[in-house]
């Protein structure tokens, strides 16, 4: 069912030129995708929705824009030449590679399904008197799963704590997790696999030197902290911003643009006062949290969730997992960074990385906490989750991409009736005031009713149409996506209707 549900979303995304495999011409490049005329505006659009909240909506947080390239001693203060892994498996019968972490987790996840399962019985068998949470602290098939998972995780935490690889392959044994394309359990020993990738900067002939494509964009803002802090006048708490590429060699790319070896994230590092961090965590959380329920996309469709595998810099991180075609995951991670990455700078170059407090008349290393979120999950979360198929009253059935009217690529639709007397130079009129304040788009081809149904699978909020009555009256109908319901309207009301329906203000209040 969902693998339908993400199979559908992938072939209307291409028939609607929001996502095309890359260099499809030559067969594509595995897990690289572009993105078309459309998905390029509803990726703009996502970006101006989070810098808006970010960088706007905050008067203490400013956004800046790093290079990809950086100094290769940044990889090594910041930890990721000896410390970003994944340790990796391989099974010797299908030669297919699998993350031993994600092995473990998708293991954790069925038992995680099976209590949902007693959970969902208890319900049929009691109905209204049903006590969710009691059940699931007393009944025994409920806790013996708890202690299952909990005994797994800790297991697992140990093992890659102490950096015990044997014991992480010992543990997928004992759980008897068999690869899922040859089912069978002959497993290769675990290994760690550095996801960096890197590449020669400058000619042989000047002394070449390897450096790293950024496999995060936060390290552009650590080291730009002090210009930033000084030529701001930025005082603590503060934030710096940051829209950019990344790049990682995943073991395994897949699941449409959901993981992929070239992404974009959307990254904040919040520098506070030490000891402030976990309060700041918490708010940080919260409005992380809110900014994503805003959308409508469904509050059921997400979950907090604190990763088992702690990043090497944190001491406290918890993912916002939605509800992808795929299952619940991670969205985006906030991660209360501590002073790590700072001090690791200031170790490093051998700069002083520190803010004067003029309130306590000292000097410190802030804390951080980072949200950080990937451009092209969020790209999915919406699509797949607007993509619907509606049955009418009539019987008949509609495909629409019930896009938040902020987000969609185009925000209105022209359409002369026929394309003569005079209704299509009026149509341009129409779009030619609108188009300074809206994306719009022209279309006089195929019956009103086929055009009606082409921008409701395209996700555009309104189409108006120019009839012979315009002509008369300068009046015109506008039609909504959601309602299908057509109202007639003056022309001159266009502008406050359509910028009302779409604004961002709605959202981000
Ligand atoms: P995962 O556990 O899924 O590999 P992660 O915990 O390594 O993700 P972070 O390092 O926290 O991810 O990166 C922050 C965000 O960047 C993630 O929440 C995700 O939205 C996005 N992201 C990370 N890796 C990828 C990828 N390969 N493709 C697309 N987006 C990604």
């Amino acid at each position: 069912m969902s693998d339908d549900l993400l199979k559908k979303v992938i072939s209307h995304a291409k028939e609607y030129g929001y996502i095309f495999p890359s260099s499809e011409i030559y067969d594509g490049l595995s897990a690289t995708y572009d993105y078309g005329q459309n998905g390029s505006e509803l990726k703009n659009n996502i970006k101006e929705y989070w810098w808006k909240s970010m960088v706007q909506m905050h008067e203490n947080i400013v956004g800046i824009d790093a290079s990809i390239f950086m100094h290769p001693t940044t990889w090594k203060a910041s930890g990721h030449v000896d410390a970003f892994n994944d340790p990796l498996i391989d099974n010797k019968d299908s030669k297919k590679r699998y993350r031993a972490d994600v092995l473990i987790e998708e293991h954790v996840e069925k038992i995680r399904q099976k209590i949902d399962k007693d959970v969902a019985k208890g319900l049929k068998r009691f109905g209204d008197d049903f006590n969710e949470e009691e059940f699931r602290k007393t009944n025994p098939n409920v806790l013996r799963n708890i202690a299952k998972i909990e005994d797994i995780e800790q297991k697992f935490k140990d093992s890659l704590g102490k950096d015990d690889l044997p014991a992480v392959k010992e543990l997928i044994e004992e759980l008897g997790i068999a690869c899922p394309v040859s089912g069978s359990k002959n497993w290769t020993d675990v290994r760690q696999f550095n996801l960096m990738f890197s590449t020669e900067i400058g000619s042989l002939a000047d002394g070449s030197s390897t450096i790293y494509l950024r496999p995060e964009t936060a390290q552009g803002i650590f080291v730009n902290f002090l210009n930033v802090q000084k030529t701001g006048r930025m005082k603590i708490p503060f934030g710096i911003a940051q829209i950019g590429k990344a790049f990682r060699n995943e073991i395994i790319a897949r699941q449409f643009i959901f993981r992929m070896r070239e992404f974009e994230q959307m990254e904040m590092q919040f520098f506070v006062k030490p000891g402030t961090q976990k309060q700041w965590f918490e708010y940080w959380k919260e409005t992380r949290i809110k900014w994503h329920k805003a959308l409508g996309l469904g509050e059921e469709n997400y979950r907090f969730h604190d990763h088992l595998k702690m990043a090497h810099y944190a001491d406290a991180a918890t993912d916002i997992e939605f509800n992808f075609p795929m299952g619940f995951k991670e969205l985006e991670g906030v991660h209360s960074r501590t002073d790590f990455d700072l001090k690791a700078h200031e170790e490093y170059s051998g700069k002083k990385l520190q803010y004067f407090d003029p309130q306590e008349n000292k000097s410190y290393v802030p804390y951080v906490i980072e949200t950080s979120i990937g451009l092209d999950r969020m790209f999915l979360a919406i699509l797949s989750n607007s993509l619907k198929e509606e049955t009418l009253e009539d019987g008949s059935s509609r495909t629409v991409l019930a896009l938040p009217p902020a987000l969609a690529p185009t925000k209105a639709v022209i359409m002369p009736l026929t394309k003569k007397d005079g209704l299509p130079e009026k149509a341009m009129e129409v779009m030619n005031e609108l188009k300074y304040d809206f994306n719009c788009q022209y279309d006089e081809k195929d019956s009103p009713g086929k055009r009606y149904r082409r921008q409701d699978a395209l996700g555009t909020p309104y189409c108006i149409m120019i009839d012979h009555q315009t002509l008369e009256d300068n009046t015109v109908t506008i039609r909504d996506r959601d309602t299908m319901k057509q109202d007639r309207v003056s022309i001159t009301d266009l502008r406050g209707i359509i910028g009302e329906k779409i604004s961002f203000s709605g959202l981000l209040r």
